[in-house]
Order: structure tokens, then sequence, then C-alpha cells
């Protein structure tokens, strides 16, 4: 009885070898390589389960030594190919040949290589196999023949078996079909897993991707329709020469921030911040109001600026552009019959703070909540992703943004952003 213990504690260790070193291949290692690694990878994992299995076996006889090297070389085989399966060979085969040069080694050269042939006949159609089922079959069958083979084999060699030797011997390689069931059944769920997870992350990854591009159209159209404004005024003949040019200018601009917000979108897949600079706010804001006055003009809505000199952020300037734009933007057209809109800057407790206060219809609670969800939106031509992209260009400048409104007396759009020490501006 003893002996079965004993016998039973060296198959657990068989056992905890093999997994944990395929485990360990599983995953680390598998599919962050290249196919050759992988297979050198898979060929040394195996190769180490085979070396620890066969220095514990779990049966000895003069000359014979029974563990589960076989779990190793057939499940290195299948999943590494005819090439992992001859080095595992060879391995195995050194190895034994170091333990001992005796009758045994004959009996295991003979035994593992009619298994390797068996092998190099299998592994081809089980990694062609697509159903879980069908696969633990071959391996399993694949293992019977194995068995058969090393029974035969030392029949051969007439191993001289007590009963109860022949009883444990048929046990555990009964049990080892078992070990081998689960085995690859863990080893196809996790490959099957780790494939939904690499699918997932796609999907989502494709998912931004056509949601910013869907956000492109939105984004150009901003330039675009100033730039349409521009061109309007453009059209009055009384015009001044210095005044035409400069809205030439400004037009020209615009075209070439849309210009650039179509190539910076096309390389970014979610707002990442990269050529950070410090930006004096009344300076952007400046920009911004005379970028959007004439598409306020157009609708009859006055623009106020209440500026505070020297308040510096970190970030990137288009973005910060596109982000006040984007909501000056909807303050305006929020005031369908004209109106008020208001752009202060002001600071507190090392926080600076945009507010964009427009005198339009307001929101109501439902309306807020929904705000910055991609394609909400209540305007017939409306994309509903301005306030997504701005609501995460904020975010990545590690700030917030807030939106207090009103039905029917307005709303207002308050951005806080932390504000850099002018002194050490030039640093960032
Ligand atoms: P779009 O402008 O294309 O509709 P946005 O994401 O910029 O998309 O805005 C989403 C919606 O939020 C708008 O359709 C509008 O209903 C509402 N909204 C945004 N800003 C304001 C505002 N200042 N006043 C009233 N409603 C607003
Ligand atoms: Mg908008």
């Amino acid at each position: 009885m003893n002996e079965l213990f004993f016998d039973l504690q060296v198959l657990l260790l068989n056992l905890s070898f093999i997994f944990l070193l395929f485990f360990i291949h599983h995953k680390y290692i598998e599919g962050k390589i290249n196919k050759v690694s992988n297979e050198i990878f898979l060929g040394v994992i195996s190769a180490i389960s085979i070396l620890l299995c066969m220095s514990f076996p779990f049966s000895t006889y003069p000359g014979f030594f029974f563990d589960y090297r076989l779990i190793p070389f057939i499940i290195g085989a299948f999943y590494g190919g005819k090439r992992v399966g001859f080095f595992l060979l060879v391995v195995l085969l050194t190895y034994r040949f170091m333990i001992s040069f005796d009758v045994g080694f004959f009996s295991s050269v003979i035994i593992y290589s009619f298994i390797y042939i068996l092998l190099c006949m299998v592994s081809p159609h089980f990694n062609k196999l697509k159903q879980l089922r069908r696969k633990i079959i071959l391996a399993i069958v694949t293992n019977t023949i194995g068995i058969i083979i090393i029974l035969v084999v030392i029949h051969l060699f007439k191993v001289r078996l007590s009963t109860f030797g022949w009883f444990s011997l048929t046990s555990f390689y009964t049990l080892q079909l078992v070990v081998m069931f689960f085995f690859i059944y863990f080893i196809e769920k996790a490959k099957k897993e780790s494939i939904v997870l690499s699918e997932l992350k796609e999907l989502e990854k494709l998912k931004v991707v056509s949601e910013i591009a869907a956000s492109i159209s939105h984004e150009v159209r901003n330039p675009l329709t100033v730039t349409k404004g521009f061109l309007q005024l453009l059209q009055d003949k009384t015009l001044q020469d210095e005044k035409k040019d400069f809205y030439i200018k400004l037009s020209l601009d615009e075209l070439e921030r849309a210009e650039i917000i179509i190539s910076d979108y096309l390389t970014f897949a979610k707002p990442s911040l990269k050529n950070i600079e410090p930006l004096e706010l009344n300076t952007e804001v400046h920009y911004i109001l005379k970028v959007i006055s004439p598409y306020a003009t157009m609708r009859d809505v006055h623009i106020e600026f209440e500026q505070v000199n020297d308040i510096y952020i970190a970030g990137e300037r288009q973005k910060l552009h596109q982000c006040l734009i984007n909501i000056a933007k909807n303050g305006i057209e929020a005031m369908p019959d004209g109106g008020n809109l208001t752009l202060q800057i002001s600071n507190s407790n090392e926080m600076a703070t945009i507010s964009i206060i427009d005198t339009g219809i307001g929101m109501t609670e439902e309306q807020i909540r929904r705000l910055g969800t991609p394609y909400y939106s209540t305007k017939s031509t409306g994309t509903g992703l301005g306030t997504m992209v701005t609501t995460s260009i904020i975010k990545a400048m590690r700030g917030k943004i807030s939106v207090s409104s009103k039905l029917g007396i307005g709303t207002t759009f308050t951005i806080t952003i932390p504000q850099i020490d002018k002194a050490r501006k030039d640093r960032i």
C-alpha cells in the first residue's frame, strides 16, 4: 500500500511538472513572439517536462522506468510539429542513455521511434481538426497506441512483472489517458479564450477608429462653416482691401486647420496629447473669437470676452481650439434668434477656468446626461460627436468639463484645467 502511495505522489509530481511548464508557456510565451521562437520554446518546455518526468519515475523495474514522459512528448509534437517531435525524441533517448545504458535503453529506442513515426503521421491531422471533441479523441487514441507499443515492447523484452506490477502499470497508464483528456481540453479552451480576447480587442479598436472616422467630417465642418462665413462676407463689394486680406488670411488659416485635423485624425486612434506646450489662455481664446465671430454675426449672436491675463495651461494648441470651437459653435447654434455668447477666463486654486455661456434654448436634465455620448444630437444635421470629442480631449488634458443649463434661459459650459506656473512655462 505504501508503495502505491509513493507511486501516486511521484505521479502527481510528474503531472505538476507538466502542468506548470505548459501553463507558463501558454500564459507568458505563446503568441507573444514569432512562430519559430514559439516552436523553440515549446520544444524546450516539453523537453524539460520530459527530463523532469524521467527523473521521477513512478515505477521502476530492473532496467525499466515508468513515468509520464509520453504526455509532453505527444503534446509537444502535436502543437509544435515534426521538428519539435524529433528534438524531443533525441532529448528523451539521450537522457535515457545517460541514466543507464542497458536493455531498457534499447527498448526505449524502439518504443519512442515507433511513437515518433506515429506522431509524424498524426500531428498534421491534429492541427487541422476544428472540433475540440475530435482533437481529444485523436490525442487519446494516439496515447493509447503509444501505451500499447510500450506494453508490447516490454513484453517482448520479457520484463517480468508481478500481477500487482501489471495492475499498477495499466492503471497508471489508464490514468494517463484521463490526464491527456484534461490536458488537451484545458489547452484548447485557453487557446480559444485568448483568441476571443484578442478578437474583442480588435473589435474595440475598430469601434474607436470608426467613431473617429465619423467625427472627421464633423470636425472638418467647423472650419468649413467658418470659411463659408468669411467668403459670404467677402461678397460685399464695398469691403476695404485691408479687411478683405484679413478675411482671406483667416479663411486660409481655417482651411489649413481642416487639413491638419484630417491628418491628425488619421494618425490618432484616441486622443493623446503629443505636442504639449504652455498655452496662454487669452491668446488662444482670442483666436477662437476671430474664427467664430463671422459665424456668430451671421446668426445675430453677440460675443463678449471677459479676460484675465497670464493664465497658462499645458496642452495641445490644436486640440484646445477644437474643444472651444465645438462648445462655442454649439452655444451659437442654441440661439436661433440671436443672443449673447460670453467667454470668461478665470483662475482659482491652481485651476484655470474657461466658461462659455449662452442665452440659448437650454437643455433638460436628460439632455445634459446624454451629452458626450456619441451620435446624440438634436439637430437635423448634427452628428453628436462634438461633445464626445471635446470631453475626451479635456480629460486627456487632466481637466474637467461641467454643464449647467436652464430651459429657455441658457447654458454654461465650464472647463477646468490645471494651471501651470508662469515661471516654469518654458521648462515644460
Ligand atoms: P451636434 O452639435 O452635432 O448636434 P454635439 O455633440 O456638439 O453634436 O452636441 C450634442 C447635442 O447637445 C446637440 O445636438 C444639442 O442638442 C445639445 N447641446 C450642446 N450644446 C448645447 C447648448 N449650448 N445649448 C443647448 N443644447 C446644446
Ligand atoms: Mg456641435
